[in-house]
């Protein structure tokens, strides 16, 4: 599936598409795995290995930043802003989604996908960097001065740290969270710290299902792994704050799928439940599928033998053997090699990205292209969709009309907004969100309010829009334009 971009083989490369990403207003619209879309990420649940691989030498070079100690460093990007903040965490997220989507540990994601994963490796560097970690707790400590968006991502890594303790040995992992999560504190006070940020963050008005199955699982992991399975369940029932997390479980619960919402009321409230009944829910598995087990892969193309050897330089690939290795080194050394910002080849990427179609635009082209007979498609969340029909066949060409101009002119994103929010009044906000990501423009704006749509004669555009120039099949539906050209 194109998502619009090329596949990210850089730092560079995503520092552009972050410029573009945050020129476009993407971060406003809050469903993440559009989010990372926009990026030209696939969507998580359904990366296939192929795709994961191509992003190799991306991770590579990521990782590798990540690590340096100078101002070279992306993460040194967090502190900017809110919008470079989430946009960046994204990219980080995103090995991490896949691997959850894969073993299912949310129970918000069934994967598409059936193959054994690959990315371990890039998962365990992401969730142990020190500097990230520390990041995203501070980002619990100061919740109120963050977006949810940012909060969800970090969370996500937080919750993350625990469950890939298969592959960090186990030690590492509970050194890690006394010294990064609990802040050097002790681990009674250190957990008690976590949990009443924690706390915080869901009482928070604009509080998604989605943070709230990360928050949980966060405190979840960080207590199964001090504590074990068994008693994690119980320290958790007995601490503070459960009046906070209950609140904000039912104000969630219409977006929860009913086992998971169980399953998260029973961490939160399992005082009365029988010791079994709370193990068996810690392996909770919603879906009937078999999560995969982690599969290191040699990397040398078309060598399907075990990768166990990895390359002692990154750290990140793996080898059958010294002759796979050797023969591979030629290519891997220009990514294995360190990473270094290159402004000029920043300014490069931004200009692609910039020149590439608009991966929200290409997306509603797609949906409308697989859905003739709909004028729009409002996006909803867990990847369901509401096709937007028009009965009257003059709104339905002056529907068009305005989809077509609005690339250029706010005023028809703003009239596309009335239209779409007077037949959906309940989901106007998210029409509004959707439309700033396709356009770059808040149609609820003042901006796109005053600015004027061009005096035109109406039966002349419906003419000329039927002509070559502007390539659209009123019939299907369907229209194809560039913005950039
Ligand atoms: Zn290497
Ligand atoms: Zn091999």
């Amino acid at each position: 599936m194109s998502t619009g971009y090329d596949t990210l083989t850089s730092v560079e490369d995503l520092i552009g598409r972050l410029n573009v990403c945050a020129e476009r207003k993407v971060t406003q619209s809050a469903d993440p795995d559009r989010v990372l879309f926009s990026l030209g990420f696939p969507y998580p649940v359904a990366t296939t290995n192929e795709q994961l691989a191509a992003l190799e030498p991306f991770y590579i070079d990521l990782l590798q930043n990540i690590e340096e100690q100078n101002d070279n460093n992306i993460l040194s990007r967090l502190d900017k802003s809110d919008d470079d903040a989430i946009l960046l965490l994204y990219a980080f997220t995103f090995p991490l989604l896949v691997l959850m989507a894969r073993k299912d540990i949310s129970g918000n994601a069934q994967c598409y996908v059936d193959e054994a994963y690959e990315i371990p490796d890039i998962a365990e560097r992401i969730v142990s960097n020190k500097q990230l970690i520390t990041w995203c707790r501070t980002c619990m400590t100061e919740q109120e001065r963050h977006i949810i968006s940012v909060i969800s991502g970090a969370a996500c890594i937080l919750s993350n740290v625990n469950p890939l303790q298969q592959i960090l040995s186990k030690s590492k992992a509970k050194k890690r969270i006394r010294r990064q999560l609990f802040q050097g504190k002790g681990d009674n006070v250190g957990f008690r710290d976590l949990r009443k940020d924690l706390a915080g963050v869901v009482s928070r008005d604009d509080i998604t299902s989605t943070v709230m199955v990360h928050v949980v699982l966060c405190q979840l992991h960080v207590l199964t792994s001090l504590h074990g399975d068994k008693n994690a369940i119980l320290v958790l029932t007995k601490a503070a704050h459960k009046g906070e997390f209950d609140r904000a479980l039912i104000r969630v619960k219409a977006d929860l799928d009913p086992n998971l919402f169980r399953f998260l009321r029973m961490t939160i409230f399992g005082t009365s439940t029988p010791k079994e009944e709370i193990a068996k829910l810690v392996n909770y598995r919603p879906t009937n599928r078999e999560p995969c087990q982690p599969k290191f892969v040699c990397s040398r193309d078309g060598c399907h033998q075990p990768g166990q050897h990895r390359c002692s330089r990154c750290k990140l690939v793996g080898y059958c053997s010294k002759e796979c290795q050797v023969f591979c080194w030629s290519e891997h050394k220009m990514n294995c090699k360190k990473s270094s910002v290159n402004t000029k080849k920043v300014e490069a990427a931004t200009k692609a990205a910039r020149r590439a179609p608009d991966p929200a635009l290409l997306q509603q082209d797609r949906h409308l292209m697989n859905n003739p007979g709909y004028e729009y498609v409002i996006l909803l969340p867990d990847h369901k969709m509401l096709g937007v029909q028009i009965e009257n066949e003059m709104s339905k060409t002056i529907f068009k009309l305005f989809r077509l101009m609005a690339p250029n002119k706010p005023g028809a994103v703003n009239c596309l907004y009335t239209l779409l929010s007077t037949m959906h009044p309940d989901l106007s906000e998210k029409i509004g969100k959707q439309l700033m990501a396709e356009y770059g423009v808040d149609p609820t704006s003042d901006f796109a309010k005053n600015s004027e749509l061009p005096k035109v004669n109406l039966e002349a555009m419906i003419e000329s829009i039927r002509g070559t120039h502007y390539n659209v099949d009123l019939d299907s539906g369907m229209m194809t334009f560039d913005r950039y050209l």
